[in-house]
């Protein structure tokens, strides 16, 4: 059978017919202009999934953006494509398979850092992850940021360090950077065959030998490459290359460490063996390098994928929990357990319509079956399941363990939703978003629009995490909130042009928020006794402060039915409502716990809105009493100057409440790193123009949450009260 064959009867054989091994689920991760779109285009081509190779031409504006995105169509954008390889390298460790290609299944992770939500859920459901450098600028902060996010949820990464054709670009420095700012244990399988205008090809260290692409015209193949001798200059470098390639795996690789001491030769299949190994244990990062752009190291790049990155059965189960309670439950990676999968991302497409992308953990599901929402309790059927290939969708009629598919057409899931088998009541751990740092009050252009607009707004939180949508009770104003201006700017535009509303926004406030020092008891009553039915509700909580992160928990501490049952739910609904609105200043409160411990009841003039209010006066009594503080959101800020500014610079981030973590030389530029709070960030760009008469440039992105300090908490708290709509 051919390759196209093998796949079409692979992806529609009631039985699975493509082993697990064969399979990748993996992301490309960058900095945002590093050259992921071009690398995940490069990638689809060669795959044979797009048939034409364009070039990214970059736009500024935001519509300009969104248009771009369009036009690329959902083949790059998509939350996940699938597209299928046969390694063709000499020495690829699964060679011997060749004939059955390998499928790899792309999971989209967006750049820009207003999307850090959109990276978080996907490093959540990746097997594996490319990170991509610019091999001018190294390792960035948002690069920072996204290898954080990979280790947290233990993501095992290649590096692959791109634009080596452009001037400055210097391998070896981003190579360093990886070691020094990532603590990447990060060792190069392939070195570059010139740099700049030079770069030819690279030289592939495990088998000591060149691959050259080019000369010659792009056929419908791409690019071709030939395998040569390593050019003489750099066969010393080669060559020593290897020995610290075999030296670094000998160290944390009992079966290499064993043949170096006996001083046996290692042969490349055993040595990628190994790499594979630890890389998919997350001990080391094989680092490549290429130009995505001028197709150059992009094949080898996908032969690095299938080489070191894991299947779904050589990384460690999934673990969930019993819903409501604390014990963890094993999801392994098996076809013949119960079905569960986690829904990871809701899309729009403009011609199937409302797509749900899930990843299957355990079991399988075909088309027909019903799969059962835990959080909402309910059961759905599934009539319709698909996966992208390139501009393709293909309708599919199962999904097994390991898996990424989309649903088409059900309701009432939300990114972060179980799905899974009614049987197997299980909660898999949802991935954790981090608070909005920004909001500002929206309205329709025209007040007829208002509910469409509530409508849209709702629905795009449901399919952001990271994007808040609430109406402040004193202004009845809408407001949105999210993790920079960009972002609302996309929401704004997805606004319209998705629901066809057209909003005014006003200005882009800071998203405080408010949380405790200690820990305190409070108590709230709702009595009312005025003839007839009166109202009676009472509660006691205690509220802790909780550990960074970790948002609200709201624990039901009562014994011998002080409250009975069916009232608790009532009294955290208003617990819930009271943490909304804050109790200090009017913001949200997070990373709180409350304990509902006491309280009391009449027979008779008991009901849920009684113990609703019970409980909103019993959190606002305890917080008052818990050392409540306001929090201000901080980032992290990177500026590149020439040397000349550099003073002038320094004392506007101190002027603006900054706090410097390094000053470094790189290229010939001078990098500022500082966390500066994001109150004194408006109107930076415009600053740092004037400062650096336009040669400097910066770059942002949250980092967390800390105390307005004494010095400047008053105009915070007076701004807070002139201007309600900036509350969140
Ligand atoms: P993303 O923001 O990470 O998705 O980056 P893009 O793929 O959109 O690339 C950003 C810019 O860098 C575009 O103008 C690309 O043409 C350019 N670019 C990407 N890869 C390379 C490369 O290998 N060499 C050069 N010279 N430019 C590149």
């Amino acid at each position: 059978m051919s390759d196209a064959a093998v796949i079409n009867a692979a992806l529609n054989s009631p039985n699975r017919q493509y082993p697990l091994e064969l399979t990748r689920n993996i992301g490309i991760a960058a900095h945002i202009d590093a050259g992921k779109t071009t690398t995940t285009e490069r990638i689809l081509f060669y795959t044979g999934l797009i048939h034409k190779i364009g070039d990214v031409d970059d736009g500024n504006t935001v519509t300009d953006w969104m248009e771009q995105e369009r036009e690329r169509g959902i083949t790059i954008t998509s939350a996940a494509v699938t597209c299928f390889w046969t390694q063709k390298a000499e020495e690829g460790l699964f060679k011997t398979r060749a004939g059955i290609a390998h499928r790899i299944n792309i999971i989209d992770t967006p750049g820009h850092v207003d999307f850090t939500a959109e990276v978080e859920r996907s490093m959540r459901v990746l097997d594996g992850a490319v990170a991509v450098f610019c091999g001018v600028a190294g390792v960035q902060p948002q690069s920072e940021t996204v290898w954080r996010q990979a280790t947290k949820y233990k993501v095992p990464r290649i590096a692959f360090v791109n634009k080596m054709d452009r001037t400055g670009a210097n391998f070896d420095n981003a190579l360093n950077d990886m070691r020094k700012k990532l603590n990447a244990y990060a060792f190069p399988v392939f070195l570059p065959i010139g740099a700049e205008d030079q770069f030819a090809g690279v030289v592939d260290i495990v088998n000591q030998k060149a691959i050259v692409w080019g000369p010659g015209e792009v056929t419908n193949e791409g690019l071709k490459y030939e395998v040569q001798e390593i050019p003489e200059a750099l066969k010393e470098k080669a060559k020593d290359a290897l020995a610290e390639l075999i030296d670094a795996v000998s160290n944390k690789d009992d079966l290499i460490a064993e043949m170096v001491l006996e001083e046996k030769p290692i042969d490349a299949v055993t040595l990628k063996a190994a790499i594979r190994r630890l890389t998919c244990k997350i001990e080391m990062v094989p680092v490549l390098c290429g130009s995505a752009f001028k197709k150059k190291g992009v094949q080898v790049l996908v032969d690095a994928v299938v080489d070191y990155l894991p299947s779904p059965i050589d990384i460690p189960p999934a673990y969930g929990h019993e819903l409501g309670s604390e014990n963890k439950l094993e999801v392994p990676t098996d076809d013949n357990k119960q079905f569960c999968s986690l829904a990871f991302k809701l899309w729009t497409d403009p011609y199937a319509g409302k797509l749900v992308f899930f990843r299957v953990y355990s079991g399988q599901l075909k088309k027909g079956d019903n799969i059962y929402n835990p959080r909402t309790r309910r059961r759905e059927r599934v009539s319709r399941l698909m996966v992208i290939q390139g501009s393709e969708r293909k309708d599919i009629d199962a999904v097994y363990s390991g898996d990424i598919a989309a649903l088409v057409g059900l309701r009432n899931i939300w990114t972060g939703d179980t799905l899974c088998d009614e049987e197997f009541d299980i909660t898999l751990e949802p991935p954790t978003f981090p608070e909005p740092v920004i909001s500002m009050a929206i309205e329709p252009k025209t007040k007829a629009d208002r509910d469409k607009m509530s409508e849209g707004l709702q629905r795009l939180s449901e399919e952001d995490p990271t994007f808040h949508v609430f109406t402040n009770e004193e202004t009845s104003q809408l407001i949105i909130a999210g993790m920079g201006e960009l972002h609302l700017e996309i929401i704004r535009d997805r606004l319209k042009r998705e629901f066809k509303v057209e909003a005014d926004s006003g200005a882009p406030q800071i998203a405080y928020r408010e949380t405790i020092t200690k820990g305190a008891d409070g108590e709230g009553k709702f009595i009312r006794q005025s003839g007839g039915r009166g109202q009676y509700g009472h509660a006691c909580v205690r509220v802790e402060p909780n550990e960074k992160g970790k948002g609200v928990e709201v624990i039901n501490d009562i014994v011998g039915g002080s409250i009975p049952r069916e009232y608790i739910p009532a009294v955290e609904n208003g617990i819930r409502e009271a943490i909304k609105s804050g109790v200090y200043a009017g913001y949200q409160v997070i990373d709180i716990k409350v304990s509902i411990t006491d309280g009391s009841f009449h027979e008779v003039d008991s009901n849920e809105l009684a113990f609703k209010m019970a409980g909103i006066f019993a959190l606002k009594n305890a917080f008052e009493k818990a050392g409540p503080i306001l929090l201000e959101p901080v980032m992290k800020v990177e500026v590149t100057t020439p040397d000349e500014y550099q003073g002038d610079l320094l004392g506007d981030i101190n002027r603006r409440r900054g706090v410097i973590q390094g000053v470094d030389a790189k290229g010939g530029q001078t990098v500022l790193n500082a966390h500066v709070p994001l109150a004194e960030m408006f109107g930076y760009a415009t600053a740092i123009r004037s400062l650096s008469k336009g040669r400097a440039a910066y770059s942002m992105e949250p980092l967390n949450f800390e105390q307005v300090p004494n010095s400047v908490l008053t105009t915070v708290l007076d701004a807070a009260k002139k201007k309600p709509a900036a509350r969140s």
